[in-house]
C-alpha cells in the first residue's frame, strides 16, 4: 500500500520541482541527459500525467522520484504495486526538468512512500 502524507504547500511543491529539475553530474547513479534540460536525475511519471492535464497526482520524494495520477492510485489501493499497476501506469521515463514541467500542469494530492507487498510478507 502507498502511505500518503498531507499534501504539501505551494511553496513546498515548487521547492520539490526545483530540486528535481536541478542538474546533476553525469556520473550520478540515475543521471539522464535531456536535449532541453541537460543532465538531471531521471524521473518517472504515469502515462496519464504525461499526456493529460489538470489531474491530481501523488509523488514520492525519494530518488528516483516518481509521480502517478489519482486513477493509478485507485488501482494501487486495490491491488498494491504489481505488474498490473505498472501496466496501468505505463511509466514514462523523463528528465527532472521535463518532470517539473509535467507536474506543473497537475495538482499535488499527497506525498507517497512505497511499500511493495513483497516487503510485508
Ligand atoms: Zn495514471
Ligand atoms: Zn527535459
Amino acid at each position: 500500500m502507498a502511505t500518503v502524507d498531507e499534501p504539501g504547500s505551494a511553496a513546498e511543491v515548487t521547492a520539490y520541482l526545483d530540486q528535481c529539475a536541478k542538474q546533476v553530474r553525469i556520473t550520478h547513479s540515475s543521471a539522464i541527459r535531456c536535449p532541453r534540460h541537460g543532465v538531471t536525475a531521471y524521473c518517472h511519471v504515469c502515462r496519464h500525467l504525461h499526456t493529460g492535464e489538470g489531474l491530481g497526482y501523488l509523488a514520492t520524494r525519494d530518488e528516483p522520484v516518481q509521480a502517478w495520477c489519482e486513477g493509478c492510485d485507485g488501482v494501487v489501493r486495490e491491488h498494491g504495486w504489481s505488474a498490473r499497476t505498472d501496466a496501468e501506469a505505463g511509466w514514462v521515463l523523463c528528465c527532472g526538468g521535463c518532470y517539473a514541467e509535467i507536474l506543473a500542469q497537475h495538482s499535488l494530492r499527497g506525498w507517497a512512500g512505497f511499500s511493495y507487498p513483497e516487503d510485508s510478507e
